[in-house]
């Protein structure tokens, strides 16, 4: 026997006794986007390579280690490893921003990054992101973060926490980096060899580190915070204001920074105390400068990302109540070929008329029918033999209560019977 192909480490199957789970939570994600303005965009899983080392950033972990990325031809091709850029990219090319701002996009897509596999950190793993582009203004702000929480609260998931930070501006940022690259200096003895590279190449990631050692200095580092221009700061007091206005808590964190090179002032995760380590639920912040650095016209912009694989665990774990998909409606068993030939065509009358119907297609004794019935959920059942198609009648069993109907054996009729319960 050759060996079964496995699936790749780090990346699941949803089967179908799953699936409504994602659904529920996918389209209370689209309905709700929906309700503040954001219309649904797709755009391809593959992506050139280029597209991230401009957008997401050069020195960024995604981008330095943890990109699928290979050669067509003479194309440098990746798997998209996360939606911002792709979204800009999409509102560049199809001319979206000519049309009214704010644009607001919306989409649900799986992300591929290389990481390492564990609870909550996956290889393939499933985001509904938003973003907003050309709204400069701390409501923007306060709307987005608005959103991601009523969402989190309609999956009654709302016992998540908020953290909010401003990590600066192009103008502010650099008198913060050397205040922090100076704390940092006199301490490099101590850091992990990752960080002693972010010291050089991006100060602000130090924070973030996940080292002991290395967050316990962190604490006592300068925050960004004291650094801002008058801009930045009267920005993220405006989005304070705004956020109580919302009813939204909040608690102000240093130590939130983000990833990704493209944020500017307002930074924001929601983490949960539920699913271990692996704990950010949803991450975001505004990208001021972004959209120009990609080539389009000095567009301020904002978003975020939910991770939809750790949105569902604090649901499971919170003993969240999936609304139960229909199963079955009725099934048609059958005795005799002719018998199984009705069965077969009334079934599937019924669905088209929208109902779930079942027949055998196994060739299986009644009995055996009847168990797959029991075992489907069929809400009621009925079985065809010679008698049933000589008077034209058919009894149809409840299979809760076990109580039986006569019905004609007729199309329309068993469609009726149905409709009415
Ligand atoms: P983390 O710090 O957990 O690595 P991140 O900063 O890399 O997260 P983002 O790029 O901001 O994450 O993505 C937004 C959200 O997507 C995260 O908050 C998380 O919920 C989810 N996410 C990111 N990477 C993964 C992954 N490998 N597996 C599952 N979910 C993920
Ligand atoms: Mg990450």
């Amino acid at each position: 026997m050759p060996l079964k192909t496995k699936r790749i480490r780090g990346t699941r199957d949803i089967t179908p006794a799953e699936i409504h789970k994602w659904r529920y939570v996918e389209r209370a994600a689209l309905e709700t986007a929906g309700c503040y303005g954001f219309g649904e965009v797709r755009t391809p899983i593959i992506e050139k390579t280029e597209l991230f080392i401009k957008g997401t950033g050069e020195s960024t972990d995604i981008v330095t280690k943890e990109m699928y990325s290979f050669k067509m031809g003479r194309e440098d091709i990746s798997l998209r490893p996360e939606g911002t850029p792709n979204a800009v990219r999409a509102a560049l090319e199809n001319g979206l921003l000519g049309d009214a701002l704010p644009l607001k996009l919306c989409y649900i897509q799986p992300n591929f990054r290389h990481e390492n596999p564990q609870a909550g950190r996956y290889r393939q793993h499933t985001q509904f992101g938003v973003e907003c582009f050309g709204a400069a203004s701390p409501s923007a702000d306060a709307e987005v973060i608005r959103l991601a929480r009523d969402l989190l609260e309609r999956l009654g998931i709302g016992d998540v926490t908020l953290h909010i930070n401003s990590i600066g501006c192009p103008q502010c940022r650099p008198g913060y980096n050397a205040a922090l690259t100076e704390y940092y200096e006199t301490r490099s003895d101590k850091l992990c060899d990752i960080c002693r590279e972010r010291l050089v190449r991006n100060p602000l990631r130090l924070l973030d580190c996940k080292n002991d050692t290395c967050k316990a200095i962190a604490q006592n580092a300068p925050k960004t915070i004291e650094k801002l221009c008058g801009d930045c700061s009267g920005h993220f007091d405006g989005l304070k204001k705004r956020l109580d206005a919302v009813g939204i808590n909040y608690i102000t964190d240093p130590l939130i920074v983000r990833g990704l090179d493209y944020y500017t002032k307002t930074v924001f995760e929601f983490i949960s105390d539920k699913i271990g380590s692996q704990a950010t639920v949803c991450g975001g912040g505004r990208y001021d400068v972004l959209i120009e650095q990609m080539g389009g016209p000095p567009t301020p912009g904002l978003g975020f990302g939910m991770g939809l694989d750790r949105i569902l665990m604090v649901m499971e774990e919170n003993g969240a109540d999936f609304p139960v998909p229909r199963t079955c409606d009725i099934y048609i068993g059958s005795m005799g070929e002719d018998e199984g030939i009705k069965a077969l065509a009334l079934s599937c009358h019924l669905r088209r008329e929208g109902f779930i119907a079942h027949c055998d297609t196994m060739g299986r004794s009644v009995k055996a029918q009847m168990k797959y019935a029991n075992k489907i959920g069929a809400r009621f059942s009925c079985i065809i033999g010679s008698n049933e198609l000589e008077t034209g009648k058919l009894s149809v069993k409840d299979m809760q209560t076990g109580e039986a109907q006569a019905v004609p054996l007729d199309e329309k009729a068993l469609a009726g019977f149905l409709y009415g319960k």
